[in-house]
């Protein structure tokens, strides 16, 4: 291509709303341009880009004999309906785009498509002799994202790659899913990422697990723990550790105790000369089920930790039959405004202890009468803790469990973090690392199969629920996450796997005819190698060529100036900025191994 008869166009400021590196690269470079909110142009330079991630994922799905196929993206709400998605995709998270035709029927623009690739198996796989079948598709996708930001990283309209697998029995899903591991972790490799597998939060559809791909970034919006020995890795929102041991409590009886002005735990610490480790801080949540019910409910932990918000909704959604619900709306902690709605009378808040009275519970209201109340795991060890005494300005010490506070539901809320102590080897302290999540790897089990009355027949001709798994790869966050990794303060480095072009060949001066004909030349000779070369044969300054190819990125520049004399072009690497001189005849087959070198990885 001749980017004298291309739409040609860099920027020389830093775009106003970009935050990240690659961001504005990718906007000053000329690949991406806004369009609205987490709305984006691919121009040319970017949509070669993203086919070529494409291709990589393609070509891995494929080794593992996935087929590729294309789902709709509209898709009719009886589908979502059906699986019992469509209140939470479009009320609770709302992350889905819901729209509705002539005849006032509801659709959707597809966030993701379990639920379609579900219709399809129901009606089409019969006979376990059909199983093991793998579907996938590169695809855009839809989510109204509460916060888009980051360009293509957090974009509301974006390419992914989701692949769907269905199965006779768990060990062929495990089977998958393994294929799917090494699949991944071929395409990141091969696409030039440095990057990290941690296990995941499966939210509350539990399965046997689910792993997340991480590039790691500074720009990333998840934390990884991870242990130095490599035996453990896991985002922050699934991670487990070893707390802290408690330091023993120097209360020895029980009493009250006037605590005036220690609405903290740090201010009640301070008081009572104790350590967080001997308090048991209790934390006030509002949750809103799906059939409108809302719950108050009280989490007792022990003062120096803090509460994992994502197992947190876990622990509730799994409680939700028990209010007769499905699923979860919100989870907030409550302000004055909202517990104005439901509090009889003002809460001692600050001074609160694991069996706040459930008379503060306004009844009249539509609300649950009974606070839930749940305990995690670091609290129950406690002796003679400290803890609130349901009264402004007091707390009450040498408490125990079982005496003077009955043990609540025990479960495992914490947040793990940097410090800890690893699980498998407490000599192993977790760190800590920033992550762009490029991909998911999904045991689903039988949960929409089961929903959606998605079975087959066994050998024994029984009919059962078919075994599920879903894989997704953010095509478009992969692209922006490769340039989150590589750059200079001239410009992108394209890893020459998914650069646009391999190379660029810079004319320094357009009405010099030789520089020309070399030019031209060398630009025919490369392509018909198979070296995608660009040709700079804009009336321009040498100068502004030169910039214009290191923000690009393109991994190798030739320039036909000087060095001609000799019978020479210069060859520069961009990466390392690396300059060679190099005999015309030369150029061809030193820039066809380059290239082929890097593609062998
Ligand atoms: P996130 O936690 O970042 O919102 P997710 O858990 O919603 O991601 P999945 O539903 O598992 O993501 O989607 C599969 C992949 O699609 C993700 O791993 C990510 O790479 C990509 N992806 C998800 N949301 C977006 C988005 N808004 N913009 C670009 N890529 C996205
Ligand atoms: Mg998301």
């Amino acid at each position: 291509m001749r980017l004298s008869k291309m739409l040609f166009v860099t920027l020389r400021d830093d775009p106003a709303d970009a935050e990240i590196p690659s961001h504005k690269l990718l906007v000053r470079a000329g690949y991406i341009r806004r369009i609205g909110s987490g709305i984006y142009a691919y121009l040319p330079l970017m949509w070669r880009v993203l086919q070529k991630v494409s291709q990589i994922v393609r070509e891995e799905m494929n080794a593992t004999g996935a087929q590729e196929c294309l789902l709709p993206q509209l898709q009719p709400a009886e589908l979502w309906k059906e699986s019992g998605r469509w209140d939470t995709y479009t009320k609770a998270e709302g992350i889905m785009f819901a729209l509705g035709d002539r005849r006032e029927q509801d659709l959707a623009l597809g966030p993701t498509h379990e639920e379609v690739i579900t219709t399809v198996a129901r009606d089409m796989i019969r006979s376990y002799r059909q199983l093991p079948i793998h579907l996938y598709q590169i695809q855009t996708k839809f989510r109204d994202e509460i916060r888009p930001r980051f360009g293509l990283m957090r974009g509301r309209e974006f390419i992914m790659k989701d692949g769907y697998s269905f199965h006779g029995d768990e060990e062929s899903l495990q089977a998958t899913y393994q294929d799917m591991y090494t699949a991944y972790s071929n395409m990141l490799r091969r696409s030039g990422l440095a990057f990290r597998a941690v296990q995941a939060d499966s939210g509350a559809i539990g399965g046997s697990g689910s792993q997340e791909f991480m590039v790691l970034a500074e720009a990333g919006e998840d934390e990884v723990l991870y242990t130095e020995d490599g035996q453990y890795a896991a985002n922050v929102e699934k991670a487990v550790s070893l707390p802290v041991d408690a330091e023993a409590s120097s209360f020895t009886s029980y009493e009250k105790k006037s605590t005036p002005g220690t609405e903290t735990i740090e201010k009640v610490c301070h008081y009572l000369k104790c350590s967080p480790t001997q308090v048991v801080k209790n934390v006030l949540y509002e949750t809103i089920y799906d059939n409108g019910t809302t719950v108050l409910v009280l989490v007792s932990i022990r003062g120096d930790q803090e509460i994992n918000d994502v197992k947190l909704q876990n622990e509730l959604t799994k409680l939700a039959p028990q209010y007769k619900a499905k699923t979860i709306l919100a989870i907030t902690i409550p302000n004055t405004e909202s517990q104005s709605t439901w509090a009889a009378k003002s809460l001692p808040l600050g001074y609160i202890a694991p069996d706040l009275v459930d008379a503060y519970i306004d009844t009249k209201k539509q609300v649950h009468g009974k606070f839930l109340r749940l305990v995690d795991k670091t609290a129950i060890d406690l002796k003679d803790f400290v803890t609130g005494a349901n009264e402004s300005g007091y707390h009450v010490v040498g408490a125990n469990w079982g005496e003077q506070f009955k043990i609540p539901e025990i479960v495992d809320i914490r947040k793990a973090k940097a410090g800890d102590r690893a699980v498998h080897n407490p000599e192993q302290k977790l760190q800590s690392a920033r992550g762009i999540e490029v991909g998911h790897i999904f045991q689903l089990g039988i949960k929409y199969s089961q929903a959606m009355g998605a079975t087959y027949t066994t050998p024994e001709g029984k009919d059962e629920p078919l075994w599920m798994g879903c894989y997704g790869v953010g095509v478009s966050r992969l692209a922006q996450a490769a340039v989150e990794q590589s750059y200079d303060k001239d410009g992108i480095i394209w890893p020459v796997a998914i650069a646009p072009y391999h190379a660029i060949i810079c004319i320094p001066n357009i009405n010099d005819g030789k520089q020309v004909e070399v030019a031209e030349q060398l630009y025919t000779e490369l392509n018909k190698v198979g070296v995608e070369t660009l040709l700079d044969d804009r009336k321009e300054r040498a100068g502004v060529k030169f910039k214009d190819a290191d923000l690009v990125g393109i991994p190798y520049r030739i320039v036909t100036g000087k060095a001609l004399a000799n019978g020479k072009v210069e060859v520069v690497k961009r990466a390392s900025k690396e300059s060679d001189e190099i005999a015309i005849e030369e150029v061809v087959s030193t820039l066809k191994n380059w290239v082929e070198e890097e593609l062998k990885v």
